[in-house]
């Protein structure tokens, strides 16, 4: 079989969705839809859907859990591959675990429990997978995921692994948000711990997280400014409930916008509103970390 007729085949064999809804994937619960998504089941799936798609030159986004996108109401003009189904974890050495792309954190950190493994008790309540956390360089409680990872394997039309170092890691940033990649699978740095030691660091991270707002959001919509918390700028302006449509800056933590509604129109116009008035008040120009998808020219339409 030639090369082309092979890539056919494992293509045939991937799962695929048409019309694939940002609402019912995306914890916002709004935005409407792209054309297909792939979900790949192996890495020589996820090649070939990456490989396929780049040489028709579709547009196409890697989606993890969907935990940091906003996506356009008027949908994407372009596919979507899904790591859901990239799940396998396996420990590789005493001392380190790998982590393919769509293992969450929830099973991540239970992987950890089963085996004795403790390091990671920070990421706890974080909704993401292993392979969006790792492109957002996402943590929580002063700890990054930088920390704890040793190397990232890539996919960018050959397979490549990366070190921490070269991963370039900085706030919400790594190396991954500027090349055309899709994140395969993470080493992550992990030591010997009892499993009643990791319930109790889980405990008092989970403990950390109870003031954290509830309702449809995408967590933090903005990066710290250096030093400064996004939060507490937001909330020194005055912008707690300010409200556009469904959408209403959190009364508990000012960086959260909350979705009551189904529109991602109302949020993007929120958060541009948020900018606008903080810059107004402070001359900071606040910068998202939420990932927008689609188009949102045409928003306030
Ligand atoms: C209630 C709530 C609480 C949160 N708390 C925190 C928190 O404490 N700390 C924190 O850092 N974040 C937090 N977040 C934000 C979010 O969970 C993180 O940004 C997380 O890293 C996103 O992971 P994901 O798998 O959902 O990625 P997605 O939202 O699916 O994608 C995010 C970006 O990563 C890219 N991407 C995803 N997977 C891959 C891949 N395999 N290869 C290449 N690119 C990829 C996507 O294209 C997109 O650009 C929170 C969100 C919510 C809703």
């Amino acid at each position: 079989m030639n090369r082309k007729m092979h890539l056919q085949t494992v293509l045939d064999d991937v799962e695929k969705i048409n019309g694939f809804s940002f609402t019912k994937h995306t914890t916002y619960g709004s935005g409407g839809v792209a054309r297909m998504a792939y979900f790949p089941k192996t890495l020589e799936q996820v090649s070939a859907v990456y490989d396929y798609l780049k040489q028709s030159g579709k547009d196409f986004v890697p989606l993890g859990n969907g935990s940091n996108i906003l996506a356009a109401d008027s949908g994407y003009i372009g596919d979507v591959i899904a790591t859901k189904y990239l799940q396998q974890i396996e420990q590789i050495s005493p001392n380190s675990i790998l982590c393919y792309a769509g293992a969450t954190v929830t099973q991540i950190l239970n992987f950890c429990k089963m085996h004795g493994l403790g390091g990671l008790e920070y990421l706890v309540g974080i909704p993401a997978s292993c392979g969006g956390l790792v492109y957002m360089n996402g943590g929580a409680g002063g700890t990054r995921i930088s920390d704890s990872v040793n190397k990232v394997h890539i996919y960018d039309g050959e397979f490549k692994v990366l070190t921490n170092k070269s991963c370039h890691f900085g706030n919400k940033h790594s190396i991954m948000r500027d090349i055309d990649c899709l994140i395969l699978a993470v080493e992550f740095k992990v030591e010997q711990k009892s499993a009643e030691q990791i319930d109790a660091d889980i405990e008092f991270y989970l403990n950390k997280r109870r003031i954290q707002p509830k309702g449809k959001s995408c967590g933090c919509v903005f990066k710290n400014a250096g030093e400064i918390s996004a939060g507490k700028l937001i909330d020194e302006v005055g912008l707690k409930g300010l409200t556009i449509g469904g959408a209403t800056v959190s009364c508990e933590h000012a960086n959260f916008i909350i979705n009551t509604g189904t529109r991602s129109s109302d949020v993007y116009a929120l958060i541009q509103e948020v900018k606008r008035r903080v810059f107004e008040k402070t001359g900071i120009l606040l910068e998202e970390e939420v990932v927008y998808i689609g188009d949102f020219n045409d928003s306030f339409g």
